[in-house]
């Protein structure tokens, strides 16, 4: 299967960041190549895809002639919120056994530690359906799968590993994030959040490579005492849990014109070196876009100067 990514990856980076004529360069159907951010009957869709830093899948989302004036305010989109998560881990590939260092430890002290901190409250004005964002989540633990992982270049073989290794919570909350071995390579994306069933129950996911040494994906943490992989997967873990909570499955909650979901906003900016979580935890983590703060003008700037932005510290 061709997909966008692939194709993206196929290409340079730069071609993709540069402001370019071509009306049809955002437009995937135009380009013969299929969108798996959007729904295509056959796999759940990626959603909040989290690109590398410098990477703007939309260039000219922020300079179009034709959004000047346009909100960059999320709007709602009739869907369902999570009120709360049931967060469990599962960390998938052959090498988690021998090398995972402090990654397995150190994420489950970061799920713990998101519940009722001020960071998981950066996602709480958001209203849906069935209520309102609440700031309590509950970490079940982890689940370490040896067995060869997937790519993420799809998203059905990593829904499937999501059913194979946990069973759902029976509330519909659960959100299980896969920690996969396996290096970004050239993929221009460090993760990206799903949804779907296990046996009818519904589910939230979110995929992840290994992201050790790897500097398109990194948020260069000053914070001591964890490693670079660690600190990578832990930023990017707040940008995915972040949108699953406001935006979680179709027809979707909280995004802006341009599909872009409160982490996504925000995403590689940092307005201060650490943020402090529940359980004492410091992780250099991007802020999630707030429309309260961007309307009041209290929020910090995003990578497009909207003052949006909460650090949740
Ligand atoms: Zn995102």
């Amino acid at each position: 299967m061709i997909s966008l990514l692939s194709f993206a990856l196929a290409g340079s980076v730069s071609a993709w960041s540069q402001t370019t004529s071509d009306a049809n360069v955002n437009d995937p159907s135009s380009l013969g190549v299929e969108d798996l951010s959007k729904p295509n009957g056959k796999e759940p869709p990626m959603l909040g895809i989290h690109w590398v830093r410098g990477f703007n899948p939309h260039p000219r989302a922020a300079a179009n002639f034709f959004s000047w004036g346009r909100s960059p305010l999320m709007t709602y989109h009739n869907g369902k919120i999570m009120g709360t998560a049931v967060t469990a881990n599962i960390f998938w590939g052959p090498s988690w056994s021998a090398s995972s260092g402090d990654k397995i430890t150190g994420l489950d002290t970061w799920y713990q530690g998101f519940s009722n901190s001020n960071y998981s409250k950066t996602s709480d004005e958001y209203t849906g359906t069935n209520g309102q964002v609440g700031a309590t989540t509950r970490y079940s633990g982890h689940v370490i799968d040896t067995s060869a992982a997937s790519s993420g270049n799809s998203t059905s073989p990593i829904l499937a590993e999501v059913c194979k290794a946990i069973t759902p919570d029976p509330s519909g909350n659960g959100y299980y994030s896969v920690y996969t071995d396996l290096p970004r390579g050239r993929a221009n994306y460090c993760a990206w959040h799903s949804y779907g069933t296990c046996s009818g129950k519904p589910v939230q996911f979110a995929f992840f490579w290994k992201l050790d040494g790897d500097a398109g994906c990194d948020p260069q943490s000053t914070v001591s005492g964890e490693s670079q992989g660690l600190a990578a997967l832990a930023n990017v873990s707040g940008h995915e849990l972040s949108e699953a909570r406001t935006d979680p499955a179709s027809p979707g909650a909280w995004y802006d014109s341009s599909g872009q979901e409160n982490g996504d906003k925000c995403a590689w900016t940092f307005n201060v070196p650490s943020v402090t979580f529940s359980n004492g935890s410091q992780w250099k983590i991007q802020g999630e876009w707030s429309n309260a703060a961007y309307t009041a003008g209290t929020g910090y700037r995003n990578s497009s100067g909207q003052k949006g932005c909460l650090d949740g510290r």
